[in-house]
């Protein structure tokens, strides 16, 4: 998603706003609402996304590999196996938060807009809030601590997101698959067997002419490759990261998700 795409699918303006009105209405209360109305909730970070392990088709098409398995004689073809996908589990759309970079650099835009309009319109900062100047001059230091509290100061770990990006997944939602012997979603073992073959020596042909010690006895080494789906991936080569759930983020610990202290 592009970042002017996330711009259009939500905004910060609504939730700034909305604390900025709760502290006004402190100031100066209103009747024609009350303060308990005010909707501040955090625009909804989960989003739809296409499943990026099948691309949104809901199926992994596994065509097997040439890993050395093919040079010794072999019956079979190389095996093509369509699955359900298993990172949407066939439903092709995942469920994740939006790229936590972006959503970074749209609440520090939408924050600076929400500063700049309200210093336009000639109003004065209380902590993280605006006021008119007016009603400031008026104001005890009571009050005024009363008015920063109530609309609270950015997590410092999450910067009013109240999600931080996942460390182990890096904000990507899946991880390589753990699996070593894992080659591109087939997992590539060699086994090594030995085996012993005897051949007669000595030009006399009849058993009873050949002396003891003609025939050799020889032991040769054998690799077998075996490629099987991989079974830590199901063939994706990618596993659904562990920590995030593939969400790519997770909740801020520092502020139980709330994204102000
Ligand atoms: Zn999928
Ligand atoms: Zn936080
Ligand atoms: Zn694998
Ligand atoms: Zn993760």
């Amino acid at each position: 998603m592009t970042a002017s795409s996330l711009v259009l699918a939500i905004s910060f303006l609504p939730f700034f706003e909305a604390k900025n009105t709760v502290v006004n209405n402190i100031v100066n209360p209103s009747p024609s609402y009350e303060a308990k109305e005010i909707d501040c909730k955090k625009p909804d970070l989960l989003t739809r996304e296409k499943c990026p392990a099948c691309k949104a088709s809901g199926i992994i098409v596994l065509e097997e590999q040439n890993f050395g398995q093919f040079n010794s004689y072999r019956l079979e073809r190389p095996k093509k196996i369509r699955q359900k996908c298993p990172f949407c589990n066939g439903r092709r759309y995942i469920e994740a938060f939006y790229n936590p970079t972006e959503l970074k650099l749209l609440v520090a835009r939408e924050r600076l807009k929400f500063e700049s309009d309200h210093q336009a319109k000639g109003e004065v900062p209380v902590g993280e809030a605006f006021i008119p100047k007016d009603a400031y001059d008026k104001l005890d230091r009571k009050t005024v601590k009363l008015l920063k509290e109530a609309y609270g100061e950015p997590c410092r770990s999450c910067h009013w997101l109240g999600i931080t990006p996942c460390r182990e997944c890096d904000g990507n939602g899946y991880v390589n698959c753990p699996n070593s012997d894992c080659k591109g979603g087939w997992s590539v073992t060699k086994t090594e067997s030995s085996y012993t073959k005897t051949s007669s020596g000595g030009g006399l042909s009849g058993g009873s002419y050949n002396r003891s010690g003609s025939s050799r006895r020889v032991t040769r080494k054998k690799t077998n490759v075996n490629v099987q789906p991989c079974p830590e991936c199901l063939g994706v080569s990618k596993i659904i990261c562990p920590d995030c759930n593939g969400k790519r983020a997770l909740p801020c610990k520092k502020c139980n998700a709330l994204g102000t202290k």
